[in-house]
């Protein structure tokens, strides 16, 4: 079921999804070498509990952490635990966070030094290709309009489209329809109005866009071992165009 949000709605998203993004600041702050992924999944749960929010990740099908660390191959749900971040990984953090009901979550990936050329095109073309599908969310488009625009930003630099996992409705529940591909389906899917919420979130990998789960049941990671980045965002239709409810 699609909801729309009313106005008081979409400001208790506002508050959380806040949180999220000065968590994910947060994260940019402390990623350095020497750091473990539990370490980072300490200060973020510290900071949610803080601003008077609840983790939403946090036993969601018995997920065990706060966030999500996802490391180089690995392209969602990697689980945060005694591995020390190193020079040269490529990290993409996924935060969601709970205030008075209400979900806020986005993602971003990051790299662990100065980027290779190859690398930073990747993480900069995730994040141009979620930038293009937010702005594709306006009043009288269709959910396929979004998946347009991400495609076309990521298949012009010719990276591989993850497939398996989409972008969702958010709100009082973390995943609400409808499901948001970041490729064309054939469908033009809702007609986006006012009130709608989603979580717009583009995965690309350096190669094919197949991916397995690993024995942990959650770390997803490229079959061929491609690096993946991944930015996400929670965004509200309104009258005015998108807006970003998890911008710092
Ligand atoms: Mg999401």
């Amino acid at each position: 079921m699609v909801t729309r949000k009313s106005r008081d709605e979409i400001e208790k998203m506002r508050r959380a999804g806040r949180i999220v993004g000065e968590v994910l600041a947060l994260m940019e702050e402390e990623l350095k070498p020497g750091i473990t992924t539990a370490q980072l999944d300490a200060a973020a749960e510290a900071y949610i509990r803080k601003a008077g929010g609840r983790p939403s990740f946090k036993g969601y099908q018995g997920f065990p952490a706060s966030i999500c660390v996802s490391i180089d191959d690995e392209v969602v749900h990697g689980i945060p635990g005694p591995r020390v971040i190193e020079e040269g990984q490529v990290v993409s953090v996924d935060v969601g966070a709970i205030w008075q009901g209400y979900h806020g979550d986005a993602a971003r990936t990051f790299y662990v030094g100065t980027a290779p050329e190859k690398v930073a095109g990747l993480i900069t073309t995730t994040r141009l290709a979620l930038q293009a599908g937010i702005a594709a969310a306006v009043p009288g488009a269709h959910i396929e309009d979004i998946s347009a625009a991400v495609e076309e930003v990521a298949s012009e630099g010719g990276y591989g489209i993850i497939r398996q996992y989409v972008g969702h409705g958010i709100g009082t529940a973390m995943h609400e329809d409808p499901q948001v591909p970041n490729y064309r389906t054939g469908r033009r899917g809702l007609e986006l109005v006012p009130g709608i919420c989603l979580a717009i979130e583009p995965m690309l990998a350096m190669g094919g866009y197949e991916c397995e789960t690993l024995a942990d049941r959650w770390t997803v990671v490229t079959v061929d071992h491609s690096l993946a980045a991944h930015f996400e965002h929670t965004i509200a239709v309104t009258e005015q165009g998108p807006q970003v409810l998890t911008a710092a």
